[in-house]
């Protein structure tokens, strides 16, 4: 009888393949992974995500695919769990089961005219841009001349940066096609950067906010009194050297006049997203101003702001799947300490790690240290599960569904289609935008093809 330990992982991003390399690290700990993503591609948000002009970021690519090609890990994409497969096939089929599924859903702001033509969602932005398969945005009022970005996170940056950053520089970067030819021609004059809170209670990273600085032929712009601290807050920020760092950052640029430039960076505190306005599709935004002294307090007094796009990155939450215990307010997997709080008696099986665990928070390293305890815990607590001896090989039961899995060899020539557009026009890769392109470049027949 195979002696190793059984271990499939349901997502391929960063949680998923960080865990894949703490359990086959040492090879003599015989475990065996098969590591699922609804995708063709691995990689998840770095990929998907990090912005394409953070090319040192991205280029941990490599380094993660060196854990795809270790012969104890076997990479299966295009499978939705839920869809292709049941969790319960999984849970007869494997020893542990690990859940690294993200958190792919934006949170809303449930304020009237959220669903009109202009307002968009930071992930649908992201996607189109960093050419997530079959993302279809409506791109026309994004070439607003004004455009609001509410949130005050790292993601709220990258997509204030991606908006104003110059053309040439973009040319260089893996970012989608659709997005260079319109981002070549469009270029907001102005962007507001808007968070309801504090400066100080702001989530920016001092590396990214001050990369701003650097975009070419951008003022920014930032009011003295939008710095104003409570003593709460001025406490918080003599305590967090990443606060005072930030704040440092802003008041510089607040005491900088600005040179006349084409386009203008504004960053905008304390104002509370009241209502999308428009018709046929946004006009303006109607935002609440909030008390510096109680930042949870409004003030009465109104502002509208005249953009024709909003872009909301207010954050991300995951979403039930596949009958897997969700906690709805976290927005995460059910779990204590990474062991799923599962629904099935006796059954204990089950693992989460990264965004699905934690929720949206943490940089792609943060992701490592989560997954190695997770793999750790599932070296430690997981039992070879007695399995039925005519219990089919999940791949045979994916063929025999004419569900086409792109293996890690089919992915390596994706891959190697990619690289090759690139290199024809200078830049590293050229993704392919849609799945269907995806199975040409690996020559696999389309599922009606195969049936
Ligand atoms: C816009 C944006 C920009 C970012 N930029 C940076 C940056 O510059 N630097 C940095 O360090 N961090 C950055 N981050 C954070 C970083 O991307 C996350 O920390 C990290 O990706 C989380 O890893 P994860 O594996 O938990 O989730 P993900 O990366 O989301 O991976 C989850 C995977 O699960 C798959 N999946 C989901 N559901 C299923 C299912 N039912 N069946 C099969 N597969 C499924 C998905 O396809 C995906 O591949 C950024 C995040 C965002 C949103």
């Amino acid at each position: 009888m195979d002696a190793r330990l059984r271990v499939v992982i349901v997502g391929a991003g960063p949680a998923g393949l960080y865990a894949a390399d703490a359990l086959t690290f040492d090879v003599a700990k015989s475990v065996q992974v098969d590591l699922l993503d609804r995708l063709p591609t691995p990689f998840g948000l770095l990929r998907h995500g990090v912005a394409p002009d953070h090319l040192k970021i991205k280029s941990l690519e490599k380094v993660l695919q060196r854990i795809i090609d270790r012969p104890a890990v076997r990479f299966m994409g295009n499978i939705t769990v839920g869809k292709d497969v049941e969790r319960s096939e999984l849970l007869d089929r494997y020893d542990a089961v690990i859940y690294a599924t993200g958190a792919p859903v934006d949170r809303r702001l449930n304020i009237g005219g959220e669903n009109l033509p202009g307002s968009v969602s930071a992930s649908d932005f992201v996607a189109w841009y960093n050419a997530y398969p079959e993302c279809s945005i409506d791109i026309g009022p994004l070439s607003a001349s004004r455009v609001a970005v509410l949130g005050a996170g790292n993601v709220a940056l990258d997509v204030a940066r991606m908006l104003l950053i110059s053309r040439d520089k973009l040319k260089s970067t893996d970012v989608a096609e659709r997005a260079l030819r319109h981002l070549r021609i469009h270029k907001p004059d102005d962007v507001y950067v808007i968070g309801r809170r504090s400066a100080a209670q702001a989530k920016f990273t001092p590396k990214e906010l001050r990369e701003l600085g650097d975009l070419e032929d951008v003022d920014i712009i930032v009011s003295p009194e939008d710095l104003l601290l409570s003593d709460t807050d001025s406490n918080t920020v003599a305590q967090q050297p990443q606060l005072a760092l930030n704040m440092q950052v802003l008041h510089d640029w607040a005491s900088t006049p600005p040179k006349n430039k084409a386009h203008r960076l504004h960053f905008r505190f304390l104002l509370q997203p009241e209502r999308i306005e428009g018709e046929a599709c946004v006009r303006s935004l109607r935002l609440q101003t909030m008390d510096p002294r109680d930042t949870s307090l409004r003030t009465g007094r109104q502002i509208d702001l005249d953009v024709g796009a909003v872009i909301r990155a207010i954050g991300f939450t995951g979403q039930p799947f596949a009958g897997i215990p969700h906690d709805a307010v976290s927005g995460t997997i059910r779990n204590v300490n990474g062991r799923v709080l599962s629904d099935y008696d006796g059954v204990d099986q089950e693992f989460v790690t990264g965004w699905a665990r934690r929720g949206s928070t943490g940089v792609i390293g943060s992701n490592r240290a989560d997954a190695t305890e997770v793999a750790e815990l599932v070296l430690s607590s997981a039992k070879p599960i007695r399995r039925d001896p005519h219990q089919s090989d999940l791949l045979d039961l994916l063929g025999k569904r004419g569900v086409t899995v792109v293996t890690a060899e089919r992915w390596s020539l994706i891959d190697l289609e990619e690289r090759k557009r690139g290199t024809e026009q200078g830049r590293p890769r050229i993704k392919l935008e849609s799945t269907r392109e995806m199975l040409d470049a690996c020559r696999v027949p389309s599922r009606t093809e195969a049936h």
